[in-house]
Order: C-alpha cells, then sequence, then structure tokens
C-alpha cells in the first residue's frame, strides 16, 4: 500500500509500505480521507523529535476490513477514525479520571506509531471512535483532530450563552472553534487574526465581530464589544507568541484563557493581573474519546461545517510548504478513494 513517510531530510516520501500483521484487539481500516495538520508539520520538521520512517496522519476516516482477535467495539464495515489519541493505557490515574489524552503512555497516530495518511492503517479497536452515519467522511477527518481540539477548548473556556469568546487565530482551527463556540454553546464570537481572508471566512461561519490585529487594538475592540468590561473567555489557536499575550490581555477578571496552538516559545504573563484579577490560564490538548464522539454528533446536526478541500496524495510537500507559508484557508485533506 501506498503511505506518506517521514524522511530523514524532513520531506514526506510518498512510498510502498507494507503493514505488519494485525495484533489482538486490533483492526484494518481502508483509508477514505485524512486530513493534513500544522502537527503534521512539526513531525516531519523534527519539532518534537525525530521520526524517520514514520507514516504521517492523524486525521483519518476509514472503514473497517478486518479484525483481530479480542475485538468487540467493531465490525467489518464500521466506519471509525484514526485520531492524535491513538492509544493510551487505560489505568493511570488520568486514563481512569476521564483525562486519558494526558496518560503518560499514550500512543500518537502519525508520530509514535505508524498514521492514517495512507492506503491502509492499523487501529487499536476501543480507541477508533465509530462516525456517525450521517456526517460526510471528508468532513469527519477534519472533525477527529481540529474539530474535537477546538470543541474541547471551548468546553474548557466554561463559556456560556450570550456571553462573549474571543477566538485568536483563524486557521484551520479557529474556523472550527468560532463554530462550536457560536452553533453549540450559542457564545458571542469575536475573532482575531492579521489575515482579512481569514477574518472574512471567520465571519461567513459565524463570528459577531473581528479584529484585524495589524491595524486595529485588540483590547479597544474587546472593551466596545463588551460595555468596557472585557471577554468572558478566549481561546488561542494561534501559532505565534503575540497573540497568546493579547489573549489575557482582552479578558475581563475571572475569565479563562485556552491554549491551543503550539508555538515553540513562552508567553509573558503579567503577575499582578493574572493574581488580581484571577485569570486563569489552561492548556488543551486535543480531546477523548467521548469530546471527539461529541464532537461528531454537533457535525452530524449541521452545527459544524468544516471547509475541506480534497487533495491527492502525491501533493504532501505542496500542502505542508502552503501551509508553511500561512496560504491554507481551511483544511486541506487526501483523499485516498480514488
Ligand atoms: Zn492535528
Ligand atoms: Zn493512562
Amino acid at each position: 500500500m501506498i503511505a506518506a513517510v517521514v524522511t530523514k531530510d524532513k520531506k514526506v516520501s510518498v512510498e510502498e509500505k507494507q503493514l505488519r500483521p494485525l495484533k489482538h484487539g486490533e483492526a484494518l481500516v481502508q483509508t477514505e480521507f485524512c486530513g493534513v495538520c500544522h502537527t503534521d508539520l512539526h513531525v516531519k520538521n523534527a519539532d518534537f523529535g525525530d521520526v524517520t520512517g514514520i507514516v504521517l496522519g492523524h486525521e483519518g476516516i476509514g472503514k473497517v476490513i478486518e479484525v483481530a482477535e479480542g475485538v468487540t467495539s467493531l465490525k467489518v464495515g464500521d466506519r471509525v477514525s484514526i485520531a492524535w489519541m491513538y492509544e493510551s493505557c487505560g489505568h493511570c490515574e488520568y486514563c481512569t479520571t476521564g483525562r486519558e489524552t494526558l496518560c503518560r503512555d499514550v500512543k500518537n497516530a502519525g508520530y509514535t506509531v505508524d498514521g492514517a495518511m495512507a492506503e491502509q492503517v492499523i487501529v487499536s479497536a476501543d480507541y477508533a471512535v465509530k462516525v456517525p452515519a450521517n456526517l460526510d467522511p471528508a468532513a469527519a477527518s477534519s472533525v477527529t483532530c481540529a474539530g474535537v481540539t477546538t470543541y474541547k477548548a471551548v468546553k474548557v473556556s466554561n463559556i456560556r450563552p450570550g456571553q462573549w469568546i474571543g477566538i485568536f487565530g483563524i486557521g484551520g482551527l479557529g474556523n472550527l472553534a468560532v463554530q462550536y463556540a457560536k452553533h453549540v454553546y450559542g457564545a458571542n464570537v469575536v475573532a482575531f487574526d492579521i489575515n482579512d481572508e481569514k477574518l472574512a471566512f471567520a465571519k461567513e461561519v459565524g463570528a459577531d465581530a473581528i479584529v484585524n490585529l495589524l491595524n486595529e487594538d485588540p483590547i479597544a475592540k474587546a472593551k466596545e464589544l463588551t460595555n468596557g468590561k472585557g471577554l468572558d473567555a478566549t481561546v488561542v489557536t494561534a501559532v505565534a507568541k503575540t497573540p497568546f499575550n493579547q489573549a489575557i490581555d482582552v479578558v475581563k477578571a475571572g475569565a479563562r484563557v485556552v491554549a491551543v496552538g503550539l508555538p515553540v516559545d513562552k508567553m509573558d504573563l503579567d503577575i499582578p493581573r493574572l493574581v488580581l484579577d484571577g485569570i486563569q490560564v489552561i492548556g488543551t490538548l486535543v480531546g477523548t474519546r467521548q469530546d471527539l464522539q461529541e464532537a461528531f454528533q454537533f457535525a452530524a446536526e449541521g452545527k459544524v461545517v468544516p471547509k475541506v478541500t480534497l487533495r491527492k496524495i502525491e501533493e504532501i510537500n505542496e500542502i505542508m510548504e502552503e501551509m508553511e507559508q500561512g496560504k491554507i484557508t481551511g483544511r486541506m485533506v487526501i483523499d485516498f478513494t480514488k
């Protein structure tokens, strides 16, 4: 089968690869679609360590074509996800308290184990979440990482209906954060970015207000929208340091600032602001299997519609370059159905 494999020189090679036989509890999935995530770029560039030879991809959707011994949760024909959280240990303090994404022994698809940017992929059956029948599989691929990550971030922000939430960075994640905040949580949404095209897209998918950080003052705008109080929460999906600091500047006392983007940097925290105003800064990473099921359900109901562009596996290095240059609106999704 054909797979997108990380090479020593930080490129992706589309090559023939042989899969190992299934083990107890595993299933074989015929991939239909796999989204290209900013994390794939980090993995390819060895930002988290050298993983030469690994198959990329953690936004996979496909159909089960074989199940090994011991599989009770899936059957042949089921449509399932292949997510970043490929498998966790199942028995540590995190796994037993609904925080399985923090498991210290977690395996990650397309990073520590072979992922879904391939014609076929092996999954750990109990961790492959079923996709609702009425959800388009290409759209589902975007929910598998970008969708569940932003759904979880908005959930963690504790935003309530009618409150104001700010979303910083309107890329593949940000536009979905806008949609979950607006159409699932009933919040008022202000989108922050430096790209007018992305801001226009945020408006299209439900943002009540937009701010171009290159020529507008985010603090003044946040005050104007909230009678001088400041935003109730912010979610930062940006991949630069400055928006992380701005996300703290625009919130009111007692607010939560949820960090999702992964710039390799440190943020500045004004300690008096943090202490005197009781600001909470929280990091959140993807979502649990239950979060993914919920994120799928809202997409199946049409409340959240990922913008996807179908591409060929041979274009993977081109897509990586476009991503590096910030040229992508929505999600590029590799189509394995043809
Ligand atoms: Zn991802
Ligand atoms: Zn665990």
